[in-house]
């Protein structure tokens, strides 16, 4: 195993603010004022911005993080009639109890280029679950990844041509 846990913090949603709309993403003026967990998985947010609907998809950056977002599905938002553009939602999104953020030193097999992976995981997962989250996080992030070998997107794309 390469991996080598180098530091871990809590992960805090109230953070600055980097949400995007799945379809309307050009809208500007957007803001998150607060998001807080209401049960597993189970999200209340409010925020500034026209033009979000029911089944878009806000991206929030955790606090913490260089470039870890997390998607949250809206499944209820309903705007205030004042402050004009002003929301609360109801979100669906990660079913963390103690969300944290880990970051891992991953090595390509082949090129030896390394990479700082952030990924969330609950506080007390075990290791073997630190592992899963951080293999699902590398696999979205285009590496390849079986039991034995990390090899980088770089690499990957050069195999395949
Ligand atoms: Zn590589």
């Amino acid at each position: 195993m390469k991996e080598i846990q180098i530091n871990r913090c809590d992960g805090v949603f109230e953070s600055r603010f980097d949400y995007r709309s799945s379809v309307k993403a050009k809208t500007k003026g957007r803001e998150l004022l607060s998001i807080n967990s209401k049960a597993v998985g189970a999200y209340r947010a409010e925020g500034r911005g026209e033009g979000l609907e029911v089944g878009d998809t806000l991206y929030l950056t955790l606090k913490g993080s260089k470039d870890l977002s997390l998607e949250f599905l809206i499944e209820d938002i309903r705007y205030f009639i004042e402050p004009v553009d002003q929301w609360q939602a109801e979100l669906r999104g990660v079913a963390f109890e103690t969300l944290s953020i880990f970051t891992w030193q991953v090595i390509c097999d082949e090129c030896q280029v390394t990479y700082p992976l952030e990924f969330v995981c609950n506080l007390g997962d075990r290791q073997e679950a630190q592992v899963f989250h951080a293999r699902s996080r590398l696999k979205a992030l285009k590496w390849l990844v079986n039991d034995q070998k990390h090899v980088c997107p770089t690499c990957a794309s050069e195999r395949i041509t």
